[in-house]
């Protein structure tokens, strides 16, 4: 049963440019819809999660891992009476803003940019939905609701939140956003943690025998074993994963559905101007959580071999904002045409936004084709 404190298609804040309502669909649905059929949507195939796309299909991608996210806040919102198409909604939008190459290329950008203020990839994915993608006769970007706009910005520095708006009003004021949008990013993290196990278990990079060193695998790998002691290989490793997920979202679930009993929340209202954040892990399941995400960091993300095509990765972002920023003649047209538009509004800052939104809107495959096209003498153009 839906509750009453979830957010409601019916009492949104609305869109940025009013429209009519859709027929037979809610506002959130429309919001689902339309990041599906967005093009931002389709090149999230082609973007690392941790792996790079080359280094094997079976790894996730940035397109799968968002799947999964909205699949676990789904079943979520589904038990504790949110809105699921919100949900699901913030969910496949969250990483449109991500850049090549994960979080490498994501901080080997924010280093570049750090003279016109850094990169932020939960503000590019805002940019995204609001204004990079161009497809609708009436405006650009997407229009979703506000509800939606919030839930996809999950971070964002006071500087920049001054400069949003409503949407970035609640960094300011220290409110919390809808409880779909807590619930996304909690899922967001269950969802990475689980397959990054999974994925970095695949590679060889990451063993079953280490990761019994971490007590979340470790309960679910014994009982695994404890029901099918002959089980090995991929079953095992599936069984065990699937069953951490259950675990932890029945933590989350039973846990926020106290908390919000507790606070005696009635209303979204009441959700926003609540002190902390209502949908959260237990203590205990939160303190193991932060035991496996150190263990995936020092094992996995920091491995020799990651880190190798991480510093890769760098070195291609690098490489490509410093020949366009230098000279934005070496950016296709249409995006030079954008920058000296944005130069006219914003100065120097422009410019490198309009680097910036080229860079980040860029798929491995492509990152890596254009440093060969701007840096390989033998490369044809
Ligand atoms: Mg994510």
């Amino acid at each position: 049963m839906k509750q009453p404190y979830a957010a409601s298609p019916e009492a949104s804040m609305g869109r940025r440019y009013p429209e009519s309502a859709p027929t037979y669909r809610s506002e959130y649905q429309r919001d689902r819809d339309r990041i599906i059929h967005s093009s931002g949507f389709r090149r999230l195939e082609y973007k690392t999660q941790v792996f790079v796309n080359h280094e094997g299909d079976l790894y996730r991608t940035r397109l799968t891992h968002s799947l999964e996210v909205a699949q676990i806040a789904r079943a979520v919102a589904r038990t504790m009476g949110l809105d699921e198409d919100l949900t699901e909604a913030i969910a496949l939008a969250h990483d449109l803003g991500h850049t090549p190459f994960g979080h490498a290329g994501q901080d080997a950008l924010n280093a570049c940019n750090k003279k016109y203020g850094g990169f932020e990839h939960n503000l590019q994915s805002l940019r995204v939905v609001d204004w990079l993608e161009s497809s609708y006769a009436d405006f650009q970007g997407l229009n979703l609701t506000f509800e939606a706009r919030e839930g996809i910005l999950k971070h964002c520095s006071l500087s920049h939140a001054k400069e949003l708006g409503q949407v970035g009003q609640r960094f300011l004021d220290k409110t919390q956003p809808s409880l779909e949008a807590q619930l996304t990013n909690i899922a967001d993290e269950i969802a990475y943690n689980n397959h990054d196990i999974d994925d970095g278990l695949r590679s060889g990079l990451i063993t079953v025998e280490g990761l019994r060193e971490v007590e979340l695998f470790a309960t679910s790998y014994d009982r695994v074993l404890w029901d099918y002691p002959e089980l090995t290989g991929r079953k095992a490793i599936h069984e065990t994963i699937r069953r951490m997920i259950g675990f932890l979202v029945v933590d989350l679930t039973e846990n926020s559905t106290s908390l919000i009993q507790e606070a005696g929340v009635q209303t979204i209202d009441d959700v926003r101007y609540h002190p902390h954040t209502l949908i959260q892990f237990s203590q205990p399941v939160q303190k193991s959580n932060l035991q496996l995400k150190r263990y995936l960091r020092n094992n996995l993300y920091f491995h020799h071999k990651v880190y190798r095509m991480t510093r890769k990765a760098q070195l291609v972002i690098e490489g490509l904002y410093t020949a366009f920023i230098e000279d934005l003649k070496l950016l296709p047209p249409e995006h030079q045409a954008l920058a000296e538009a944005y130069r006219q509004d914003k100065g120097e800052k422009g410019k490198a936004l309009a680097v910036i939104d080229f860079i980040a809107g860029m798929t491995d495959r492509y990152a890596r084709a254009e440093y060969k096209r701007l840096y390989d003498i033998n490369q044809v153009l």
